[in-house]
């Protein structure tokens, strides 16, 4: 006995009417673009399951794309039937022999209000022929087996594998957004969580080289082609900042050095975020780690822009930041030594408190709005694509 088919669950949407037949237009197009390499799939779309048909595709590669697909709740592999109970009865009994294990539960739903028997009826019915035919012992509470009978519009399917999706929101339903990204272990999860609440993500990186090297372009194509499981194409904009902060060490206190440094990041950030019609930026900070993300500094870095600045891990800890890096594989590549613009300018003491006023006066020292039009005008692109 073979399955045909999965279904797809996304859960509890919160999301009604227009919104949500668009959160599943999205989902439908992102799994069938994920899964293009498997032409001979069907697809039917509903408004509370997307039935994938195999016709013969093996699902266990397919369940493991799917598995990586933000806004899939769970996955089901499923046996479509006639819906006759005599019939689902036989079928069940066959599905469920198959299966390993002492205790079983059976858990009807009729989403076909016009089919004449009630859940609790097909329940009894279907368990019935089960106890008659097997050793099998019912149990309610912790099944071994928990045989799902769900009646639709379009006929019956039956199952009792469901596996775990990614959950959160599919890719673009969430809009655009200008992220961050370094080459350390915080701004790639970060970016991570962004894919997963919906948002389609294109990244910015300050490079300033000769201080830093080209090793962090390689590593941050490394990055961005582990996370191409979960977008296939991020677009990473390298911005040349070299001047700037050189310009920031000659003018500032070395106290505000990564104060003014980072205001200057933000306002590329959002200057290139409107260019690009990203209504928002994000970053890999959290609350605490280092000086420059104590909440006073926050303050005083949020002051050049008035885009939304999105920050995941916010509150995060360093070991469960570290446990997502582990998970989606980016851990490794983020240990690998490497300078940062961060770490080679990183003065002995920051402050903590900064004032607006004092890196407000520091920055008058020179024209940066010139070296940041400059540095916009330089950007190199790089598109990392999930490989075929
Ligand atoms: P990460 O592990 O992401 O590097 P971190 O804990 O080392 O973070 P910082 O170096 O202070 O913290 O950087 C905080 C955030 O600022 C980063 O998560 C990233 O979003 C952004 N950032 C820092 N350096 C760069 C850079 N060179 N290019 C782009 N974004 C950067
Ligand atoms: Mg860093």
């Amino acid at each position: 006995m073979k399955y045909d088919h999965i279904m797809v669950r996304f859960g509890e949407l919160s999301t009604k009417g227009k919104n949500k037949k668009e959160f599943i237009r999205v989902l439908a197009r992102n799994i069938k673009n994920a899964l293009s390499e498997y032409p001979s799939l069907e697809y039917i779309v509903q408004l509370d399951h997307i039935y994938i048909k195999l016709n013969d595709v093996d699902p266990d590669e397919i369940i493991e794309v799917l598995q990586s697909i933000s806004g899939i709740h769970a996955l089901s592999l499923v046996l479509k039937i006639d819906e006759d109970i005599d019939n689902i009865c036989e079928e069940s009994l066959k599905l469920i022999k198959q299966e390993k294990g002492q205790t079983f539960k059976v858990h009807a739903k009729r989403a076909n209000k016009k089919y004449p028997i009630i859940s609790d009826q097909i329940n009894r019915l279907v368990a019935g022929k089960i106890l008659k035919n097997t050793d099998l012992k019912v149990d309610v509470h912790n099944p071994d087996i928990l045989l799902s009978i769900e009646i639709r519009n379009d006929g019956c399917y039956i199952f009792t594998k469901t596996y775990k999706g990614a959950g959160g929101y599919p890719l673009g339903v969430g809009g655009r957004i200008m992220h961050m990204l370094s080459g350390g272990i915080d701004s790639p999860v970060a970016a991570y969580l962004l894919m997963k609440r919906g948002l389609l993500v294109e990244c910015i990186h300050f490079a300033s080289p000769p201080y830093t090297n080209i090793g962090v372009i390689e590593k941050l194509k490394d990055l961005l082609g582990k996370l191409n499981v979960y977008q296939e194409s991020i677009r990473l904009n390298i911005v040349p900042f070299t001047k700037i902060q050189e310009k920031i060490y000659e003018v500032s206190d070395e106290s505000y050095a990564i104060t003014i440094m980072r205001r200057m990041m933000f306002r590329l950030a959002s200057e290139l975020a409107k260019r690009r019609n990203c209504p928002a930026i994000s970053s890999g900070e959290s609350v605490g780690q280092v000086a420059s993300q104590t909440i006073e500094s926050m303050n005083v870095i949020n002051d050049v822009t008035n885009m939304p600045i999105l920050r995941p891990l916010v509150t995060y800890d360093k070991l469960d930041i570290i446990e997502i890096a582990r998970k989606i594989d980016t851990f490794d590549i983020s240990i690998r030594p490497f300078e940062d613009c961060c770490t080679i300018f990183a003065p002995k003491k920051p402050k903590t408190k900064p004032s607006l006023e004092k890196s407000i006066e520091f920055e008058n020292k020179f024209d940066y709005q010139t070296l940041i039009n400059e540095a916009l005008d330089n950007i190199e692109v790089v598109y990392i694509k999930k490989e075929a």
